[in-house]
């Protein structure tokens, strides 16, 4: 796989709320741009899951619905963008989370000549929660269904037949924390990323199909940077 016009680097950073698509988009949009996709919550899961030292307290944390610590967060991404498939280009999913993390994505971009666009999905709090109350992952290979009322198939994965569960932080009083960490510290990132002179797309990520939403994203790529980014292998 190689990404077309690797002379511009670039990053595409998707912002919203839990639930808002944007793990959903970066999937859509790494095939069809050929750019790296970059997803913390992903990183810190299988950091859990390989049970190395720092588990425990981030299990708590993340099972909790609040924000894992700065340092950890940034040098995870800081090690990722250095790999050779990030070269491209690649997409942050749940990255910057906080003001801090923005600050030094900020000095990372600048110092390494990325440029980059932020792509804000607005999805109203009404349709996230019952997204999120919805939501099941296969724990064979981490693909999302959602769940409708009476449609019992889905209780196994479409692509590997496991049994699909419900995420531990997808629970009723641990998605009112997640949005509420969403807000606090979240949201803020939004207007430090404007006043850093970032150009900000917002994105209507409701009552569309999710490829309606990605073509229009992948316009903005395609516009922004001024290349023809697709898929050659
Ligand atoms: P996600 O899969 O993006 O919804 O992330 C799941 C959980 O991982 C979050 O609720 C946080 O506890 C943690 N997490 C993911 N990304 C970050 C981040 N950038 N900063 C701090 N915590 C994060």
């Amino acid at each position: 796989m190689a990404a077309l016009g690797t002379n511009h680097r670039f990053c595409l950073i998707l912002f919203g709320p839990p639930g808002s698509g944007k793990g959903t988009q970066a999937a859509i949009l790494r095939e069809k741009h050929a750019l790296a996709h970059i997803s913390t919550g992903d990183m810190l899961r299988e950091r859990l899951e390989s049970g190395d030292g720092l588990g425990k307290t981030v299990a708590e944390i993340m099972h909790s619905g609040g924000l894992v610590p700065d340092e950890l967060v940034n040098r995870l991404v800081e090690e990722r963008i250095e790999k050779p498939d990030a070269q491209g280009g690649f997409i942050l999913d749940g990255y910057p989370r906080t003001v801090a993390q923005a600050a030094l994505l900020d000095g990372l971009l600048q110092a390494k000549q990325i440029r980059a666009v932020v792509i804000h999905l607005k999805v109203d709090y009404t349709v996230i929660i019952a997204r999120l109350s919805g939501r099941r992952q296969c724990p064979s290979c981490g693909a999302v269904q959602h769940f409708v009322r009476n449609e019992p198939t889905l209780d196994l994965c479409g692509k590997c037949g496991s049994k699909m569960v419900v995420r531990d932080d997808d629970r009723p009083e641990v998605i009112v924390q997640r949005l509420k960490a969403y807000d606090q510290q979240t949201q803020p990132v939004l207007e430090y990323l404007r006043g850093a002179g970032y150009r900000i797309l917002e994105v209507q990520g409701q009552l569309r199909k999710p490829e309606v939403i990605a073509s229009e994203i992948g316009a903005e790529i395609d516009g922004e940077f001024g290349v023809a980014t697709v898929r050659t292998a």
